[in-house]
């Protein structure tokens, strides 16, 4: 089994509507390009803050730009047609868990995929409102990014725990700290088997500067050796980027020893072996 779960049917740029990319015709093209790769679970999560529906978690700027569309309406073309599995990539906002579960509970997703974008009002991976040079080093920008992250985990909200280390994103040396980066990795993993919840590997990474799955190597083996369920994913934004690579995650999960992969339905998990 192969899945791609976490795809999104538009890329990230301004001029992309919800009634030119939420249409059958473009649901077939990824439909097309996931059965000529072996990817059998194929399934969207979009960006909760492209809906107005976000502007009820949270108002950052960056949202307000973005929040147009209508979530029911997304939710209701994916169900009725298309054949795709139906998920959302649902930003954790520290002090919204409420709002967040109220967003989430009305809608009946096959999963929920938990990311981090920013830390408070800075971002990680965009030029626009940067934590980079707003006055923390990076291993105070690192410690906060993997806390967070275990309070995602930690909350219940999720599946899926997407691009479990996206702050290494830009890949070069001013951003990331010295030396061996298990000492961040370690509260993460440790909330996310507290917690039972998936983590994601993804192989967006590899389209970004830092050039490496998310997660590291040395962050999926401490995964495994935590017992946490993988699931495999490649945030495609086209068609073409849908299992992007592969053939390399592929790899670092059989060396990982990861044999299994999470698959999900109406938000309950099982495991398939994975390939
Ligand atoms: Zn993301
Ligand atoms: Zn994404």
């Amino acid at each position: 089994m192969l899945t791609d779960y976490h795809v999104h049917l538009r890329p990230d740029e301004p001029d992309t509507p919800a009634e030119r990319h939420f249409t059958p015709a473009n649901a077939e093209r990824y439909r097309t390009v996931a059965e000529e790769q072996g990817i059998a679970e194929l399934g969207v999560a979009e960006h909760i803050y492209r809906f107005s529906a976000a502007l009820d978690v949270w108002d950052h700027p960056f949202w307000r730009q973005w929040a147009s569309d209508d979530l029911d309406a997304y939710c209701g073309f994916i169900r009725e047609e298309t054949d795709l599995k139906l998920g959302i990539e649902m930003d954790f906002v520290p002090g919204r868990e409420d709002r967040i579960a109220n967003v989430l509970e009305e809608r009946d997703w096959d999963y929920v995929v938990g990311s981090i974008h920013f830390l408070r009002d800075l971002s990680l991976d965009t030029h626009e409102h940067s934590i980079w040079g707003a006055g923390e080093s990076p291993d105070r920008v690192w410690r906060r990014y993997f806390e967070t992250l275990a309070e995602s985990a930690r909350s219940g909200l999720y599946d899926i725990i997407g691009h479990p280390d996206l702050v290494k994103v830009w890949g070069d040396r001013v951003r990331a700290p010295e030396g061996d980066l298990r000492r961040y990795y370690e509260p993460a993993v440790e909330a996310f088997a507290d917690a039972g919840v998936a983590v994601e590997v993804s192989t967006a990474g590899l389209r970004k500067p830092v050039g490496e799955i998310y997660p590291s190597r040395a962050y999926l083996e401490m995964l495994v050796d935590a017992g946490c369920p993988i699931a495999l994913s490649s945030d495609a934004h086209t068609p073409e980027q849908l299992g992007f690579r592969y053939e390399q995650a592929l790899e670092l999960l059989d060396e990982a020893g990861v044999r299994e992969i999470a698959v999900f339905e109406r938000r309950a998990r099982r495991l398939e072996p994975v390939g």
